[in-house]
């Protein structure tokens, strides 16, 4: 037998030899079904690293032990609690690890144990932690398996008894201030109106930004629509040079620079055409009433020679700097673009100017519109995706566990050239190329469009990019979209990955609280792949947690990872969370979850995959 097997599979056994050792739950069972064939033995290996992965992720402890209290899984975390390694562990029977550890629990347990009660949270003080824990009882088939999970609270408690002094100091002042209210509220009136008017004005140059631009935009777009002579053009000016600039003369000799070419901008054009900031050294200008080339050349000839002049920086210094202009020309009765198509031409237009040499200007005219069709630059798809309207939204429902649809989740797709593509791979593009912000207000957009016109559609999430976060204006534009809609705005929900919480927590705290204070529901999303800790979690104050899919996979079959979504529901519904299960794929897993919880919500291929917005609109009508 011994010179059949390959030394892959020799080593494969002996890994299985360990595994049976270390759990005692599935070891023969899964040997004879999988009679050693090496696809078998590859999927057991497979499995078990993964678990290990999962397990070792989570800043929760997690113990697991069977009908005989024999401990079958021991993670890094209860290694850290216990001061213990899982090996150590895993040769022991619990009661005899609580015995050698700390009396107090095992008397709590044991207790409980005998009862056949769930265990409910206790506190107790370990090592100068406290820990709280959680038993559960789990039967599977005829066997009974225990888990226990155990949870570093410690940093909770400091932080309520910290904000309990802070909420007493905050009573004192909130007091002593409420005569000065009074006075105060004629003051905000004012203050408010000045923040609507600066919302729409760019504080450098005092010009329109890039909000109030896109405004002025969408009304061009639509009186041409009405209108059938109605024409238009839009010239989107880049600077050459201003970087290096910024990098040896300092940020004051930029914005000097920027006040001054916004000023010969203003100069070259007439008083009805709007000129705006879009942000960094990008201006823009729309001229109403004409598009024809050659006027508009003329237009962009001046504006060169203008912004070509040196600018006196001081008495001694002078600085120079060119533009680079795209050109969009609107073609009456043409095809209908909407003002993301007509700002990348433009843009596409500025860069190919940049690339014949700068200080001069490109018209995008269908010749640009081939040649990037023609090209395998990512960059160009993209654009060209947002020129013919390739990117959509689907819509997948989120049920109750019964299968009624209760909701929705936005999902972008890329329809090309009969294709579709994932977001996975084109939203980190879109990331890398500064595009998603654009991309994600389209999306909500979209979203909200769907729900002003069908008052039976359901809450619907929407995916945030953590770029979304650095954006000043992201919030405050989304905010007025729902403005006067309450009941719109209630629907709404922002989905934030989990596995970026860590990186930026302070402004995503921030931000999630401001999308909270206006009336928005927040998602932690795919939950269980990133930093997994549950009392981290709490900081974040979200709404819902979306519990990854990786945690349903397979539980019909596996006894350990069912047992960690037992247990993550169990403490997640404990801190008053909504959950949503993702990937649910089949009906014993629903099964399985069902008698989990009946307020789960489920969101899987069994119930329903990502679908047009026209398909859900009619199961919805149905
Ligand atoms: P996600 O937010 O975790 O979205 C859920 C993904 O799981 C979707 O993939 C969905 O089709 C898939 N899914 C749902 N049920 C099942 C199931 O039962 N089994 C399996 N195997 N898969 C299921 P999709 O649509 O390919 O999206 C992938 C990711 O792209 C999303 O993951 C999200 O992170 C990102 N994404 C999608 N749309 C947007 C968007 O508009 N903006 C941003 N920033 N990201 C988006
Ligand atoms: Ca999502
Ligand atoms: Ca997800």
């Amino acid at each position: 037998m011994a010179d059949k097997l390959t030394k892959r599979e020799q080593l494969y056994l002996e890994e299985i030899e360990a595994w049976k050792k270390a759990s005692e739950i599935h070891a023969d069972n899964a040997i004879s079904q999988y009679k050693i064939a090496s696809t078998g033995l590859e999927k057991i290996h497979f499995e078990k690293k993964r678990n290990e992965a999962i397990l070792g992720q989570l800043n929760d402890g997690v113990i697991v032990f069977d009908g005989q209290h024999q401990i079958i899984i021991f993670n890094n975390q209860a290694e850290n609690f216990f001061g213990m390694s899982a090996t150590q562990a895993l040769s022991q029977n619990f009661d005899n690890l609580m015995e050698s550890f700390n009396p107090e629990i095992l008397t709590y347990t044991r207790k409980q144990l005998l009862k056949n009660a769930q265990f409910q949270r206790h506190t107790l003080l370990n090592n100068k932690r406290y820990i709280s824990c959680r038993l559960d009882i789990i039967s599977i088939e005829s066997d009974v398996y225990y888990l226990l999970l155990l949870e570093d609270v410690d940093d909770f408690l400091r932080l309520q008894q910290a904000l309990k002094k802070e909420k007493k100091s905050l009573e004192k002042r909130v007091n002593n201030r409420t005569d000065e209210l009074q006075k105060e509220i004629a003051k905000k009136e004012q203050a408010k109106q000045l923040a609507e008017k600066l919302s729409l004005t760019d504080m450098l140059t005092e010009l329109p930004n890039r909000r109030a631009f896109l405004i002025e935009l969408s009304r061009c777009i639509s009186q041409s629509e009405l209108q059938n002579d109605f024409t238009f053009s839009l010239l989107f000016i880049d600077l050459d040079g201003f970087k290096s600039i910024n990098d040896t003369l300092g940020h004051y000799a930029g914005d000097v620079l920027l006040i001054e070419v916004s000023k010969r901008i203003q100069n070259a054009i007439r008083n009805l055409d709007v000129c705006a900031r879009l942000g960094g050294d990008e201006f823009v200008i729309l001229i109403e009433n004409f598009s024809d080339e050659e006027r508009i050349t003329e237009i962009a000839n001046t504006l060169l020679s203008s912004i070509a002049e040196a600018v006196q920086f001081n008495d001694t210094q002078q600085m120079n700097v060119s533009a680079s202009i795209g050109i969009y020309l609107h073609q009456p009765q043409g095809k209908y673009f909407n003002s993301s198509s007509i700002l990348t031409m433009a843009d596409e237009a500025m860069y190919e100017a940049k690339q014949r040499g700068k200080n001069g200007y490109v018209v995008f005219d269908q010749g640009l519109f081939e040649r990037m069709a023609k090209s395998n630059s990512l960059i160009q798809k993209l654009n060209l995706a947002f020129i013919n309207k390739e990117f959509l939204v689907y819509f997948q429902p989120i049920c109750d566990v019964n299968g009624k649809i209760i909701g929705a989740e936005s999902l972008a797709r890329w329809q090309h050239k009969g294709e579709m593509i994932s977001p996975a791979e084109f939203i980190p593009l879109l990331e890398q190329r500064g595009q998603i912000n654009t991309f994600t207000l389209f999306v909500i957009e979209t979203v909200f469009l769907a729900l002003l016109q069908n008052e039976h559609f359901p809450s619907v999430s929407i995916n945030l990019s953590i770029l979304q976060f650095y954006d000043e204006n992201f919030i405050e534009y989304v905010d007025e979209m729902f403005m006067g809609l309450p009941e719109l705005r209630k629907k709404i929900g922002f989905e934030i990955t989990e596995s970026l919480l860590h990186k930026d927590p302070k402004i995503l705290i921030k931000g999630i609280k401001e999308l909270r204070k206006r009336g928005f529901k927040v998602y932690i999303d795919d939950f269980g792949t990133g930093y997994s800790s549950f009392s981290y979690i709490r900081n974040f104050s979200a709404d819902v947690v979306k519990i990854d899919r990786e945690f349903v996979v397979d539980i019909e079959n596996n006894p350990r990872n069912y047992l960690l979504l037992k247990g993550m529901v169990a403490l997640l519904e404990s801190m008053a969370l909504d959950i949503v299960i993702e990937g649910v794929e089949n009906e014993q897993q629903l099964t399985l979850i069902q008698a989990m919880s009946q307020q789960i919500k489920i969101q899987g291929y069994y119930f329903y995959r990502p679908m047009p917005f026209d398909e859900i609109l009619e199961l919805l009508v149905e």
